[in-house]
């Protein structure tokens, strides 16, 4: 059994972003955080995205608003934010507090500065194919390991577990792209072992601790996990029970060290790609 490190697909995106960097002739893309409130899960989001932005030399501020805040201030604020020219991505913590229309902001936000596509604009642009679009950073992170891997999708069977916005659907249609075969499982689905079974790539986004077992995984498999969890023991763990998945998967990518370091330098990859835009 082979590992994808999350590491070493995050290096091979930095030496190129590196590059993309020095080609804007001396601009510095900025980066601004939208945060409301104090809950530590966004706090050490945006700590980890300010630190990695800093570290390659991208500008990033971070505006930071009381979680009492009313939804019509907020509009005015974001609204300074994302019309502001030196402003180049836009990353918004979720979910808002209950007294902002969530719905309202993605539809405001300008979709050349939607880095982590959340406005339906970008996510229409993935949904057509268009290869340009800022697709959600996770899915798209998912993508660049297989690629670093040198894995060719095309004509391959693939089972996402995950039916959500900001992964499955996503995905599902970059993959399509790219030509693989995919099926989308989800609670409801009906024979959920055979399914996974069946896949030559198998990508777990379920939000499940260690769900995804040996009878899931067929010989040699290549499996993708992408979930965030902690298990009985209160340490984090993927969708995948890695250790007894491990013994008959071809490729596994591990928890902690697997897509979720790959994701926030996707966001800033497409913070380069959003300035490069912005100045032709
Ligand atoms: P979500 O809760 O919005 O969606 C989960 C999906 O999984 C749903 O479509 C649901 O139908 C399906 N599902 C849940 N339990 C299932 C089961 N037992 N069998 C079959 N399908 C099942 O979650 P999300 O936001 O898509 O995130 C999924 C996981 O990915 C979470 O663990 C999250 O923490 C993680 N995540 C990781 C990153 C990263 O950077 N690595 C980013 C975003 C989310």
């Amino acid at each position: 059994m082979k590992e994808i490190r999350g590491a070493e697909v995050a290096k091979a995106l930095k030496a190129q972003m590196t590059e993309d960097i020095a080609a804007l002739g001396g601009y510095i893309p900025q980066l601004v955080i939208v945060r409301v409130g104090e809950r530590p899960d966004d706090i050490s989001y945006e700590k980890g995205a300010a630190k990695r932005a800093l570290a390659m030399g991208l500008r990033c501020t971070s505006f930071v608003f009381d979680a009492e805040i009313s939804h019509e201030e907020f509009v005015m604020e974001f609204q300074k934010i994302n019309k502001d020219p030196e402003v180049d991505g836009i990353l918004m913590l979720r979910p808002l507090p209950k007294q902002i229309n969530e719905k309202e902001i993605e539809r405001l936000i300008d979709p050349g500065k939607d880095i982590d596509c959340i406005g339906p604009m970008n996510l229409a642009r993935v949904f057509a194919g268009e290869t340009d679009a800022y697709a959600p950073c996770t899915a798209e992170a998912v993508m660049e390991m297989l690629k670093y891997e040198g894995i060719d999708l095309k004509g391959k069977r693939v089972t996402i577990v995950g039916r959500s916005l900001v992964v499955g659907k996503p995905l599902a249609m970059l993959m399509l792209g790219q030509h693989a075969t995919v099926t989308i499982c989800h609670t409801r689905t009906a024979d959920f072992q055979g399914t996974c079974h069946n896949a030559e790539i198998l990508v777990a986004a379920a939000g499940k601790a260690k769900m995804i077992k040996k009878e899931h995984v067929a010989d040699g498999a290549i499996v993708i996990d992408v979930g965030i969890n902690l298990d009985e023991e209160g340490n984090l763990c993927g969708d995948v029970d890695y250790e007894e998945v491990k013994k008959t998967a071809g490729i596994v990518t591990p928890v902690p060290g697997g897509v979720g370091s790959v994701t926030t330098l996707v966001l800033l990859k497409h913070l380069i790609q959003a300035a490069k835009q912005k100045r032709r």
